[in-house]
């Protein structure tokens, strides 16, 4: 046996496995460099989803002749200072990067400095090292990557479809982009401009929006709440959307330390946290946050693309997250985003439906049709009927021009036993008043039991619940947490459980129900958890039977009673699932949907 050395060229292409995956770490790798080189603008040009082409060029730094030559030496890096890993302060500083993709693709590099009065150029192919050359070019530096992994084609076959290879590239330039409003990007695929981006002069926390606005979309940004938190020097700033605007997956969560995009579990973890009381386990927020850390609390080091972060103190930076992102929230009070109204207007919209003119018949009335004259023509049974006017009576309630003012309007009507109408100083708002009420007694029961205690109250005459006995077992396990919540509750021989005590603040309630899907609900749950961090499930299903239910009549001091709880509640605007609990339209959007604007 013989030991003998790798060659550089080896040792290369061994780093470029680990560093160089598909075409988007190339152009990581690349827009990294003219970022550190102090770029005020980048161009990317790509063919073939990467593989043909990618290149960079920036009006940055530059490098000269002898710089060229010795950039795409392994290790070879002018941004440890001092050979101290923890004071990075730049993208980059493994001096990997550059003989990495020059040992895998045809590569030339081009650059100039500020001070020298002709450019140099550089080609290595697979390796192998050219001279560098005299050339014409302006300050800054042009890479051109050709043909990746031509020399090594097993690797080809792990590429996806040039269109997703684009789209990763795409994807990396945003998060490159959005953590430098300051510099001009532009993403140019095929001959077509994909991206463009336009540097953002005004002070970073502006700038940052707009270009957050550029990437995440307006939506985004006119529906995010403003971060900002500090815990022992560590700083956390950014934006995160108001929960109603949400997703089915969390690729519009972007997170950044030091300036530098992580995907980082840790991270992720904070924030699914912060937000698991507002949304379904499915659907997922948006957020852009920006974590600043002293560099000798992190270790980037963890793995060559840097993109996970080992932290000396993960607690500290979890909690900061959550506590920043559950403050802005309850601050948020009851605001729902403003893609809910779009999309009621959307449907609202006349041109959205099917529009049959007026005085257009169809010669055979459809099955609809002729359905809705039958229910019309069918009395209404009995218990339903009201008078037409005492229904007006009820439910419709005048104008007194004192209550306006209140950010959710005066109530005017309720609609169909399950909506409230209110007027706003500039619009209307529609409320839904189970879902709204459902969240109220949510966000109740957590202020008990985080304070006092669940307020209880005692059945005058206890009520026997008959039920399953696998129902009755779930619930009599439970019972010391249900109490807690307050359900007071126990065996009641075979079959059956006495309900002694209820929650207070859920009015006058049918136990029977209650119980009975409570019960359900826990069967369904299992029971590998403590009730209290179920407690958005259990408090909707409570909710549920508590007085305000959808069907349920209510009167004008009922109705704003509801509003002004809504308006004084933390994350009021949306109910336990992340929908919304009300819908604002504006005066000016009605007015634009009967074409008055
Ligand atoms: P690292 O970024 O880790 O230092 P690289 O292999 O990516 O390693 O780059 C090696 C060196 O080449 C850098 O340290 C830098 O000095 C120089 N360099 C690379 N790209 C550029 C660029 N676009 N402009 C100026 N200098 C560059
Ligand atoms: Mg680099």
């Amino acid at each position: 046996m013989t030991i003998r050395r790798l060659s550089e060229q080896v040792i290369n292409r061994i780093a470029a496995g680990e560093v160089i995956e598909r075409p988007a770490s190339v152009a990581k790798e690349l827009v990294e460099n003219s970022i550190d080189a102090g770029a005020t603008r980048i161009d990317v040009t790509i063919r073939d989803g990467g593989k043909s082409l990618v290149a960079v060029v920036d009006d940055g730094c530059g490098m000269t002749g002898e710089e060229l030559t010795l950039a795409i030496k392994r290790h070879a890096t002018s941004k440890l200072v001092d050979d101290n890993l923890q004071l990075v302060a730049t993208l980059g500083f493994r001096g990997e990067a550059l003989p990495s993709i020059a040992s895998v693709s045809r590569f030339t590099l081009t650059s100039r400095t500020a001070d020298a009065d002709t450019a140099w150029t550089l080609s290595i192919d697979g390796g192998e090292l050219g001279e560098a050359i005299p050339a014409a070019h302006p300050k800054g530096t042009r890479i051109e990557m050709r043909d990746l992994f031509y020399a090594t084609p097993a690797r080809l076959k792990f590429l996806r479809t040039d269109r997703t290879e684009t789209q990763r590239i795409a994807e990396t330039l945003n998060r490159l982009a959005m953590a430098h409003p300051e510099i001009a990007f532009q993403l140019t695929a095929e001959d077509k401009i994909k991206l463009k981006y336009a540097a953002e002069q005004s002070d970073l926390l502006d700038a940052r929006l707009v270009r957050l606005s550029a990437v995440m979309g307006r939506e985004f940004a006119e529906n995010a709440l403003i971060i900002h938190a500090e815990r022992s020097g560590t700083t956390l700033t950014g934006y995160a959307a108001v929960p109603t605007l949400n997703r089915a997956n969390a690729a519009l969560q972007f997170l950044f330390v030091n300036n530098r995009p992580v995907t980082d579990r840790l991270l992720i973890g904070a924030v699914r946290g912060a937000y698991a009381d507002f949304l379904a386990r499915n659907r997922h927020p948006l957020v852009a946050l920006f974590l600043e850390i002293d560099p000798r609390l992190i270790d980037i080091n963890v793995h060559p693309a840097k993109s996970e972060i080992r932290f000396r103190d993960p607690g500290l930076v979890r909690g900061l997250i959550v506590g920043a992102l559950k403050h802005a929230l309850a601050e948020a009070g009851h605001r729902a985003s403003t893609t809910v109204s779009q999309a009621a207007l959307g449907a609202a919209r006349p041109g959205m439906r099917t529009a049959t003119p007026f005085g257009y018949r169809p010669q055979t009335p459809s099955n609809d049709l002729q359905e809705n004259v039958l229910a019309f023509q069918t009395p209404l049974d009995h218990d339903n009927q009201l008078e037409p006017a005492a229904r007006i009576e009820n439910t419709v309630l005048p104008s007194n021009g004192t209550d306006q003012g209140f950010p959710l309007g005066a109530a005017r009507a309720q609609l169909h036993g399950t909506y409230v109408i209110a007027e706003t100083e500039d619009g209307l708002v529609i409320v839904d008043q189970h879902a709204a009420h459902e969240r109220l007694i949510y966000e109740q029961m957590k202020n008990a039991l985080a304070n006092s205690g669940i307020q209880r109250q005692g059945l005058l005459i206890p009520e026997v619940v008959e039920l399953e006995e696998t129902a009755v077992t779930q619930l009599i396990d439970r019972s010391t947490e249900l109490a807690e919540l307050g359900l007071v509750l126990e065996g009641f021989g075979e079959g059956a459980v006495v309900v002694r005590e209820v929650p207070a603040l859920l009015g006058t309630i049918d136990v029977q129900n209650l119980v009975k899907d409570l019960a359900a609900e826990l069967v369904e749950l299992g029971d590998s958890f403590a009730l209290r961090e179920k407690l958005s499930e259990v408090c909707g299903t409570m909710a549920c039977h508590g007085s305000v239910r959808a069907g349920r009549l209510l009167n004008g001091t009922e109705m704003n009673a509801l509003l002004r709880e809504m308006e004084i509640t933390p994350h009021s605007g949306q109910c336990n699932h992340g929908r919304p609990t009300y819908v604002e339209l504006k005066l000016a959007d009605i007015e634009k949907l009967f074409g008055r604007r």
